[in-house]
């Protein structure tokens, strides 16, 4: 398939209540709210075992309208002390239409923040953080037995309870196959609960059959009965332990944001830097939530249009982003032809993230002369110091000025993460770069520019001034050099006229050989995050993100495949068929 989009969900509404049409099936009944309890809560016991962890890992099947999801969170969030993992699969999600439609009916916060971030309808894993990161929603759009056997693979920590709510087994036999049944196996502990409205004896003879002692739960009177069940068969899991103390070297984003995700869990962190937080790349106080899309449905593709959507519910809230769209303008015809390319991957008219605009609607709706343009609706314009600082304002996150001393559970240090990680012939080095303050240019003598312009140019328009940006220096250049660059390489946005300089910023942005970042381990149990080259906005917060789900035990929000493009490991290969030595060896 030419596309990485996934089919949502065919929503009826009947009496104002969403109705599956594809399934021909409610989504839940009329007392939801007390179904829930009644069916799933109580008979999972989460709210009074005793047995489990700091972090309950609760699955679903069948996320639907996420109901469920928001109300086993909210029990957690008001009954327990406890955080609260909740995995949850789904054929087709729901678009952004309706969430908006539900989000008119139920008030509940928690569902208004999930409607708010819904992830975008692209098949795989995505992941949501609610309640300052206490409630950690994983989703994967697609088949739940690949799901699953993704989850069996690499979520190392066992399931605690199962919510078994796809469609009837009548309606959708897919979702009760005896296959999906041994997953759920495979992934629970013994004492493992396992939960469905249904009282089918299908149902039950095959959770029988992989290890659960079912029993019929009374429903009565709204039905009959339902289904729950204790896992007592054998397992291969155990409870892998959570550090308690993890130290990181470097606070920029890249630091920064893998030890909020930490604190968040519980997870002391000790954050060192010699020069403060946010003073490499990070300085940066304009930088552009964007994303250089691939059109190739390759892994850099897949791991870019992931990071940016991981991305953009985090960062653009008002405390540290300005919300703006972002433009990638092209100008030549085979610049058309890979934006044509991205279009047809990634756009969809139900999910209108990204927009393919031809030359009459870049001068009709952006007020720009280009062959085509991209259009990324809901991007923003951050202020990384600003975010860093608020990111490492936790309890839990103790930061130290000065360089780290022995070795780092995590390295976050730009360029000086090599000297950090002997074994691995790390291709990663410095391109500097200066981002200039104009004074806004006189409207009549400009185009007047409503978007931030990336890519081609970097022009990030505002009310009293605009950034324009930004040079890419192999070593660095002279001050005035690089604003005369900036001021001509961005002409065209400008007018004709003086452009009145305010004030620049310089930094130096680690960037690898094949301008990917460099994430994931470089030892047994040592992490890198670096090189998020001209994208740390979006690569960092995803990068933060898949660390701390790996050192955490749990399902990593981006697929193996996505993960090649990113492995600190993949230079090895590469060097070995270029014939250049092995470091150290
Ligand atoms: C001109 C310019 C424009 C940019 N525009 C954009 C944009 O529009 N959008 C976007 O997404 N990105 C942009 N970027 C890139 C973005 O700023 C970077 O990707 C991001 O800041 C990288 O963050 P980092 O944490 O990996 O590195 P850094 O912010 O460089 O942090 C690394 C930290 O490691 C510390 N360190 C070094 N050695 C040690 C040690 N021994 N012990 C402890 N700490 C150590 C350093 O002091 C430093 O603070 C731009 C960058 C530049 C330079």
């Amino acid at each position: 398939m030419n596309t990485e989009r996934i089919e949502p969900a065919l929503l009826d509404w009947r009496n104002n209540e969403p109705f599956a049409a594809r399934y021909n099936d409610i989504y839940y009944s009329a007392d939801g709210h007390e179904e829930f309890q009644r069916v799933f809560l109580e008979p999972s016991a989460l709210m009074q075992r005793d047995d489990l962890g700091d972090c309950l890992q609760v699955a679903e099947l069948g996320f639907g309208t996420g109901l469920n999801f928001v109300l086993c969170a909210q029990a957690v969030l008001e009954n327990t002390q406890q955080r609260l993992h909740y995995i949850a699969f789904e054929a087709h999600p729901l678009a952004p239409a309706d969430w908006h439609r539900l989000a008119e009916q139920r008030p509940l916060p928690l569902f208004q923040d999930l409607a708010k971030a819904a992830p975008p309808l692209l098949s795989g894993w995505h992941r949501r953080g609610f309640a300052d990161g206490r409630i950690q929603l994983s989703i994967y759009h697609g088949d739940a037995l690949n799901g699953l056997r993704d989850l069996n693979a690499r979520q190392q920590q066992p399931i605690d309870a199962w919510f078994l709510d796809g469609f009837e087994p009548r309606k959708n036999p897919a979702m009760w196959e005896p296959e999906i049944f041994s997953a759920i196996a495979a992934s629970s502990i013994s004492g493992t609960r396992a939960c469905t409205f249904t009282a089918s004896g299908q149902v039950r003879r095959g959770l029988a059959e992989v290890g659960f002692e079912m029993r019929k739960v009374d429903q009565r009177p709204r039905k009959r009965e339902s289904l729950a069940g204790v896992y007592t068969g054998k397992s291969q899991r155990v409870r892998p332990p959570v550090p308690r103390h993890i130290r990181i070297f470097g606070a920029g984003i890249a630091g920064c944001a893998v030890a909020r995700e930490l604190a968040s869990q519980g997870i002391n962190v000790e954050l060192f830097d010699p020069n403060g937080i946010a003073h490499g790349g990070s300085r940066m106080q304009a930088s552009a939530l964007h994303c250089r899309l691939l059109g190739d449905l390759s892994a850099t593709a897949e791991f870019r249009a992931r990071a940016y959507h991981h991305a953009r519910p985090n960062l653009a809230r008002p405390d540290v982003a300005a919300p703006i769209s972002a433009a990638q303008l092209a100008l030549n015809a085979r610049e058309v032809e890979k934006q044509r390319r991205i279009d047809e991957v990634y756009g969809d008219s139900e999910d209108p993230w990204l927009q393919f605009l031809d030359a009459y609607a870049v001068s009709e709706q952006l007020g720009l002369t280009a062959r085509s343009a991209l259009l990324l609706k809901d991007s923003a314009i951050i202020n990384l110091p600003q975010l860093c600082t608020k990111l490492v304002a936790h309890p839990r996150i103790h930061f130290v000025r000065s360089a780290g001393v022995g070795q780092p559970d995590v390295i976050a240090c730009a360029s000086k993460s090599r000297q950090f990680a002997p074994a691995m012939p790390l291709e990663i080095g410095d391109v500097f770069g200066q981002l200039e303050w104009i004074a806004a240019p006189i409207p009549d003598q400009s185009p007047r520019l409503s978007v931030a312009i990336v890519g081609n140019g970097y022009v990030l328009p505002g009310e009293a001034h605009w950034v324009i940006g930004s040079t890419y220096e192999q070593s660095p250049w002279e001050a005035a050099t690089a604003t005369a660059h900036n001021i001509a390489s961005n002409r065209a946005f400008l007018g004709a006229g003086e452009v009145q300089t305010i004030r620049h910023q310089r930094a130096a942005r680690c960037v690898s050989s094949d301008r990917d970042p460099v994430i994931g381990k470089v030892d047994e149990r040592i992490w890198i995050t670096a090189a998020h080259g001209s994208m740390g906005s979006s690569s960092a917060p995803f990068a933060a993100s898949i660390i701390a789900s790996e050192i955490l035990g749990w399902i990593v929000p981006a697929s193996t495949r996505a993960l090649t493009s990113v492995a600190p490991d993949r230079f090895i290969a590469r060097q070995a068929r270029r014939g250049v030595k092995k470091v150290g060896g």
